[in-house]
């Protein structure tokens, strides 16, 4: 089968020939129908020798959707047959928090790091962007019914993501005097359009959008952004004085570079909160007294649970979320990755077989 590999750190990925896999024991062979691309793929790309706890080759695609088409003989979950989207976080499958669908904080993270065992479906572990993907285990699947592929399985990060680190924010939302929160949304990509998209599916909250795109822009007004801007010097304020002088309530960074902390930072009322999504290598300095507003609560969130995937799904079963897609064939996915890298995708690259 054709397969996208990273084949050694630094040099490209290579579309090579791969062998079919065979599901033993609990696995679960999925054909795979849709892929997405993730802003992560090129930092995992980019990454030097060492700076990720995986070992290489491996196959990339951490957004998948497909049909179930083989089972190992212990395998539980969706049948043979069934569409399916894959919880892309792999944990031991044993701790509390695997227990209760929570891999992307697996208690055992440390270990299965140190032994490079991967952090989940396309990173360190052979993903989706091929013909075929062998799952460990069906508990890693979730039914997606009549959503086609190509829209659930940017459901699987970029939804997933979203929702989580909405999540996160949304005590703070709910804590807001008088009901009337604002959230500013930094970066409105693959991300950032369903962020827009699912905090008003699930808020009541003023969403204000920043981008350094005019395209990304139009994508946040059609995910019902209320208020968009490029990124200009000025554009702290301009936030702060949409949300009454004071500042936003929260602020989601699908970017976290220096720039976008420090324009978040800038742009955060006191008791806000700020989730840092993106891992563009930027950094605070979390002291007190400091320069950051006080009462602030920062996140880190990482990924999501399985049961956010489940309310994901069915946000998106209701319709009140649909991923902007622009889809391309398996054979041409080495564009497409540099297509997202030219900042050229509007909404999410999603390769198809
Ligand atoms: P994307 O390329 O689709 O979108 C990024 C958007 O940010 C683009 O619209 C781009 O124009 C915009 N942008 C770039 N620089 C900016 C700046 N200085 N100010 C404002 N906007 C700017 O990427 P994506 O797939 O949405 O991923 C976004 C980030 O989230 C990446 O860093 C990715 O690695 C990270 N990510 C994190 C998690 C997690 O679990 N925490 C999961 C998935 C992705
Ligand atoms: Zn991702
Ligand atoms: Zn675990």
């Amino acid at each position: 089968m054709r397969a996208v590999r990273l084949t050694r750190w630094g040099g490209p990925p290579v579309m090579t020939e791969a062998e079919r896999p065979s599901p033993r024991g609990e696995e679960v062979l999925v054909q795979v129908e849709a892929a997405g691309l993730c802003g992560s793929d090129l930092h995992v790309i980019d990454a030097a020798p060492d700076a990720l706890p995986y070992r290489t080759p491996f196959t990339l695609g951490h957004e998948v959707a497909g049909r179930v088409t083989e089972r190992g003989p212990d395998a539980t979950g969706p049948e043979t047959g069934e569409r399916v989207v894959v919880y892309g976080p792999w944990g031991c499958g044993r701790c509390g928090h695997c227990a209760a669908g929570a891999e992307n904080y697996c208690d055992r993270r440390s270990e299965l790091d140190a032994s490079r065992a991967g952090t989940g479906v396309g990173l360190g572990r052979d993903g989706g962007l091929a013909e075929f993907l062998l799952v460990p285990s069906g508990r890693l699947l979730l039914p997606i019914r009549d959503l086609s592929p190509a829209q659930a399985a940017p459901l699987s990060d970029a939804g997933l993501t979203s929702y989580h680190a909405i999540a996160g924010i949304r005590p703070t939302l709910d804590a807001t005097a008088g009901g009337g929160a604002r959230v500013a949304v930094i970066g409105v990509g693959g991300l950032g359009h369903l962020a827009v998209q699912i905090l008003r599916a699930t808020t009541s909250a003023e969403v204000l959008a920043v981008d350094v795109r005019e395209e990304a822009l139009a994508l946040a007004a059609d995910s019902g952004a209320h208020f968009s801007t490029l990124v200009r010097p000025d554009t702290a304020r301009t936030l702060r004085s949409r949300a009454g002088g004071v500042g936003v309530d929260a602020v989601l960074d699908f970017v976290g570079t220096p720039a976008t902390l420090r324009l978040g930072v800038s742009a955060v009322r006191p008791g806000g909160a700020l989730a840092l999504v993106g891992s563009g290598g930027g950094e605070l300095l979390v002291r007190k007294p400091g320069a950051l507003p006080p009462g602030l609560r920062i996140s880190l969130p990482f990924w999501g649970t399985r049961p956010d995937l489940e309310e994901v799904i069915a946000l998106a079963h209701t319709g009140a979320l649909t991923v902007t897609i622009e889809q391309f064939l398996l054979s041409d996915a080495l564009d497409a990755i540099s297509a997202l890298r030219s900042g050229g995708v509007y909404g999410r690259a999603v390769v198809v077989p």
